[in-house]
């Protein structure tokens, strides 16, 4: 390396290993409260390869479904929580980079109830009432008249849920927009680099990536590093306690006449498929493969492509035709009790991963928590 490179490009008062949005979130709020500090972000992919461009887009925070069931999980005092740092996280993004700037369309969202779960009909007005303080009005209404409407099969589905909170964003513009108001605020970020070990000295910590050029090692210094790499954290500390969770997600071409806009969940948020325009971006089913899905391999699972194709004829728009345009797979990370997790490794070292399956609601209130 020159003189030049060792001299301005190594040393930082912080280092974020992962450049997704929750190492992007983190580090606009490390610049917004302390906007003298040097901060990096250091991304192993050109674009961020984890979860955060491969999303669906949901600005959600939890179907009906999913909340029954977290409730018997976790506990309804820790779920409502969770739903609080949800929504306002969702705020803090919209707040950040503006509405427009980030797509969001607020079409509402809808939960789609077959048979099997019309249980949980029964404790609508039981789950409006713990969630009235965080959103000050009722979140759930049934809106079955929708069903035909929407043009969903109504012999399999028997209720639709409906909450107002729910909107859609355009990951795509999200990211590129956060990443624009990182670099405005003066975060350096670099793409293409992956971090290979981390090590403790005695007044920094030295994170060492392959410049894959030269195939020499460069050395990073932090004087606080925090590590987002998400699913792909263990390769830094094995022993943090997570589990990726690979998802497989189709586009169709346009279908004509498409009935449906907004977002939309099944089988306690498994399944979700939204519209973009015209056409359906539908993903899920992991539930059905837990296992072969415990992958940070981006490969697509045919079964599932094939399950997905089912649920668009039988479910979601039977008799029309349509088009499959391309599938794409991300890898989420999972913790034990499905809440994000914070760990100190050390005074320096900050491990912050795990927004499980709702990364756009969660990472800018984590970060924000994070460093009150
Ligand atoms: C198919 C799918 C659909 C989803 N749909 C939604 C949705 O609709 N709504 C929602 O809220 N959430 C959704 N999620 C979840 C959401 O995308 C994630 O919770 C969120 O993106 C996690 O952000 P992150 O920054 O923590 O992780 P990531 O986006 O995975 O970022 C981690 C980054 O770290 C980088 N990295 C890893 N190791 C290293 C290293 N050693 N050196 C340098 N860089 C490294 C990775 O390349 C990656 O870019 C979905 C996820 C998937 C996969």
């Amino acid at each position: 390396m020159s003189f030049w490179e060792k001299n301005s490009f190594l040393d930082y008062q912080y280092v974020i290993i992962g450049g997704g949005i929750l190492g992007l979130s983190a580090a606009c709020t490390i610049k917004e409260k302390t906007p003298d500090a040097s901060v990096l972000v250091l991304e192993r992919g050109i674009f961020p390869a984890g979860a955060s461009t491969k999303n669906a887009g949901f600005a959600c925070f939890g179907s009906l479904s999913e909340i029954i069931s977290d409730f018997g999980r976790i506990g309804t005092d820790e779920t409502v929580s969770l739903v609080e740092k949800r929504w306002k996280g969702i705020n803090i993004l919209r707040r950040r980079l503006g509405d427009e700037k980030i797509g969001l369309l607020n079409y509402g969202g809808y939960e789609l109830v077959d048979e099997s779960r019309t249980g949980n009909l029964l404790k609508i007005e039981f789950v409006n009432d713990k969630l009235k303080d965080i959103f000050g009005t009722e979140v759930y209404k049934l809106k079955n008249e929708k069903i035909k409407e929407f043009g969903f099969n109504d012999s399999k589905i028997k209720a639709l849920v409906y909450s107002e909170f729910e909107s859609q964003i355009d990951t795509g513009m999200m990211m590129n927009s956060l990443t624009d108001y990182a670099v405005s605020k003066g975060i350096r970020i670099l793409t293409g680099c992956n971090a290979e070990r981390i090590s403790e000295k005695e007044n920094h910590v030295r994170v060492i990536a392959n410049d894959s050029l030269s195939g020499e090692k460069i050395f990073f210094s932090a004087k606080k590093l925090y590590v987002c790499s998400n699913a792909f954290t263990k390769k830094i500390l094995p022993e943090i306690n997570v589990k990726p969770g690979r998802g497989q997600v189709l586009i169709t071409k346009p279908v004509k006449d498409l009935k449906f806009k907004g977002v939309f969940h099944y089988e306690e948020g498994y399944y979700y498929f939204r519209n973009f325009g015209e056409r359906i971006i539908l993903g899920g089913g992991r539930n059905h493969f837990l296992k072969e899905e415990e992958s940070t391999e981006f490969v697509k699972n045919d079964k599932i492509i094939t399950d997905l194709n089912e649920k668009l004829q039988n479910i979601i728009i039977p008799g029309i035709k349509y088009e499959v345009d391309y599938t794409w797979t991300g890898i989420m990370a999972f913790t034990e009790n499905k809440l994000p997790l914070t760990e100190n490794i050390s005074d320096r070292i900050t491990c912050i991963i795990s927004c499980n399956g709702m990364g756009i609601a969660l990472s800018s209130y984590i970060a924000e928590s994070l460093l009150k």
